[in-house]
Order: C-alpha cells, then structure tokens, then sequence
C-alpha cells in the first residue's frame, strides 16, 4: 500500500517551522505496514493545494493532508477539499458542539470564527477532535482514502492515533513492514558501502538496506516486507548473522542502541563504574553517560579539565608533559586518563584532549585532532583521530570516538 503525505503552511516552506507532522506520519504509517513514496510541502493557496491534490500517484491508496483548518482567513484548505471532492461546506452540529464545549473549559466565547470552524465538506466522515477545535476529515475517492488533519501536532497525533491509524489497520492488515536496526562505529560510509558491496546484492527481494550516518555511528536499516511475520524475521535474521561475519568489528549493537546505551549495559553486567575526564569535549561525553536513566550505577562523575592548570591540579598531568609534548598530545590523554580513575575512584576512565576549532589548529596538529585515552586496571591506551573543522560536530565525533575506545576496552578486560 502507498501513502503520500501533503502539508499545507507558508510557514514551513520559508523555514519558520519545521515540517516535523510529516517525519511523524510517515514513520506510524511505516509501522503498520504503508509504503510512503511521497511526500510534499505547499503554500496556503488554493491553486497550489489543488495542484498537489490532482497530482497524487495513481496507485496511492492512502493521502494524509495535514494543515490550513485554523480558524483564521490563512486557512483554506477547507474550501479547495469541497472544489476537489466536488462537495460544499456545511455547519456540523456535533462539531459546532464540539468547539463549544472546548472554549467554554478555556474560558472563552464561542465566536463567528469558531463557528466557521464548524462548518465541514459534506461528502466527508469526520474525526472528532477532542483536543483542539478543527475536525479531522476523512474522505474516500475512486479507491483511495484522503484524510485532512490539523497541522498543530498535538491535534495531529492525537486523530491519527485514537482514530486514522486504528481504522487503517482494520482495513489493510496483510502488509507487514519490520525494521532491524544494527549499529556501526569505525568506518565512513561510503566505505562501508564498499565492503557491503556484495552482501547488498545478495540482498533477497523482501529486504531493502539504509545506511543512516550520524557522527561517525552509521546505523543499518534492514526493512523487510511482507505478509508473514515469523517468515520475515527469519530472512531477517539470517542478513544479521551474515552481517555479523562480514563486519564483526563495527557492529557495536544489533537494537538500535546508542554506544552510551552499550556501555552503560556492559558497566552494570560487569558490576564496573567509570569516570570521565575531558578537556576539548567539556563534559559531553558526561552528559551522553547521564543522558541514560539508571547510570548513577556506573557513572561516578567528570572532571571538565579544560585549562592546563586544571589537568594538572586536579588530575596530576605533569607539567613537563605539557611543556614537552603539548596539551594535546598521547602523553596528556594517558595522564589525565589515569589521574582521573584515581581521583574518582572508578574501574574505567575516559579523557579526551583536542582541537575542536575553528581556530587554533597548527601543521602538525590540525583542528578536529583529538587524542582520547581510557584506563583501567588493565593499563591505559590512547588513540589519535582526525575530523573536521566544525566545532560543534567536532565535539560530537570526539565524544563518540572516546565512547568507542571506552567500549572495546570494558569489551577486552
Ligand atoms: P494550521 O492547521 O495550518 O493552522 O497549523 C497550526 C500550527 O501548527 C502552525 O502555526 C504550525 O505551528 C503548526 N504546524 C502546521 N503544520 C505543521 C507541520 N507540518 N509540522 C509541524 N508543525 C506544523
Ligand atoms: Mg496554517
């Protein structure tokens, strides 16, 4: 089954807001099993809803309209819906109720707007709406189901959830859509792309294969689809394991987990606590860490060494470290590494020294160098990476990659 989504709003196309109604629709269609192949975004003006009205996909089952049923002289959806359903607006005495009820418990008044709001294209079911005023309206056409929702999203999701969804399960319960979601570290993508070159072409038809970059953690999406469950997971799972041979040493989760999700599972199994000690991330990788509910069973506490001073009162680096090797060096991660663990009592330890930019790179060490270091009782090592020049995405690749080596190493201990 394919679905197409149209938002209606000036605001979305000049950036003022985000399309986030159709991210949301598409992913719960996607759930239940529709094939979104479209999606499109147009001003508040008739021609242009018109024009996206008539140019839906013949084999479209399924079109979510969101947007343009305020109660406002910008909302106009209404109207083109009866021009293109070839109906007329007509006052709905339950709706009118509806909103009566709604502005009473605010307090106001119903006026000639809220009224407007009422009226409704004749042809059309409508959703009731008992979280905002405007109405959902569902529509059926030469075998296809159209349905006009507001853009607010709280409105959105609540008729999609209590109403569209459960009613579209009901009549296209065959397809089935599964994810499987498995996590990499320690590649870039078009390379990864390269060594999967021929697990992709092996691929069976049921299964489609994304690859979903983020930071340096580059998730794989198996999608299968079909009518048997039991039988998809199965295909599934055979992809997975054949993953598992070919690329043993990214995968760091097959469920969709963040690397501090990880690491934060492999700490409480083992009973261990780490700490952290960071100088360029400035308590990033903390805040990752503590981002996980529950990780106060592992997670002790940070120092954000971000001066020299601080790495060397507070964590021991000796000064001639710095002055012979630099701040940003394997000698300094090493030390802060480990002065941290002792100074917060911990079994791990994670630093990060760098140079998150824009300025204060130099030949030998540019920006988006980073040395991170992680030590335990097993001994301390440290690895050099180099990124790229934006600060902000630097601070987010120096965290992963810390997170990363922390990883291997509570993984070898
Ligand atoms: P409307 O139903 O067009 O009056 O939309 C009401 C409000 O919902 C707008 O002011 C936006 O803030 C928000 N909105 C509309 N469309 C979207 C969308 N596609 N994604 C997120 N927010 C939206
Ligand atoms: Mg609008």
């Amino acid at each position: 089954m394919k679905a197409e989504i149209i938002t209606i709003g000036d605001e979305l196309l000049i950036g003022q807001t985000i399309d986030t109604n159709s991210a949301w629709i598409g992913s719960e269609l996607s759930n239940i099993g529709f094939d979104i192949c479209r999606k499109t975004s147009v001003h508040d003006r008739s021609e242009d809803i018109l024009s996206a009205l008539k140019g839906i996909g013949r084999d479209t089952d399924l079109v979510i309209i969101t947007g343009g049923l305020g109660p406002t002289s910008d909302d106009i959806t209404k109207p083109v819906l009866c021009e293109f359903f070839n109906t007329r607006l007509k006052m709905n005495e339950t709706v009118l109720e509806n909103i009566r009820i709604l502005m009473q418990r605010r307090g106001f008044d119903l006026n000639e707007n809220n009224r407007l709001q009422a009226l409704v294209p004749e042809s059309c079911t409508i959703l009731p709406n008992a979280v905002g005023t405007a109405p959902g309206m569902w529509f059926e056409k030469d075998g296809k189901i159209y349905m006009s929702l507001p853009g607010v999203p709280a409105e959105m999701k609540y008729l999609m959830t209590e109403h569209a969804i459960p009613e579209l399960k009901r009549r296209y319960k065959s397809q089935v859509i599964i994810h499987k979601n498995i996590m990499t570290y320690g590649t870039y993508e078009a390379k990864l792309a390269e060594i999967l070159t021929g697990f992709e072409s092996a691929l069976p038809d049921c299964i489609k294969l994304a690859y979903l970059p983020s930071f340096g953690v580059i998730k794989l999406r198996l999608t299968a689809t079909g009518k048997d469950p039991s039988f998809l997971h199965a295909v599934l799972e055979e992809q997975t394991s054949k993953l598992r041979s070919i690329i043993p040493g990214f995968i760091f989760s097959e469920d969709e987990e963040s690397l501090e999700m990880v690491i934060g599972r492999l700490l409480r199994e083992r009973k261990s606590t780490v700490c952290t000690a960071e100088s360029c991330t400035g308590g990033r990788i903390a805040g990752m860490i503590t981002g996980i509910a529950g990780s106060s069973d592992y997670f002790t506490g940070s120092v954000i060494a971000y001066s020299n001073e601080v790495k060397k009162r507070l964590l021991g680096v000796k000064a001639s470290t710095i002055s012979e090797y630099g701040a940003v060096s394997e000698q300094c991660a090493r030390e802060m590494a480990e002065g941290a663990r002792k100074l917060l009592s911990t079994d791990f330890s994670v630093a990060t020294t760098g140079i998150a930019g824009p300025s204060g790179g130099s030949h030998e060490k540019p920006v988006g160098t980073v040395w991170v270091a992680v030590a335990s009782d097993s001994g301390t090592s440290a690895e050099k990476y180099i990124f790229g020049t934006d600060r902000l995405i630097n601070i987010e690749r120096f965290a992963r990659a810390a997170l990363n080596l922390l990883r291997k190493q509570i993984l070898s201990y």
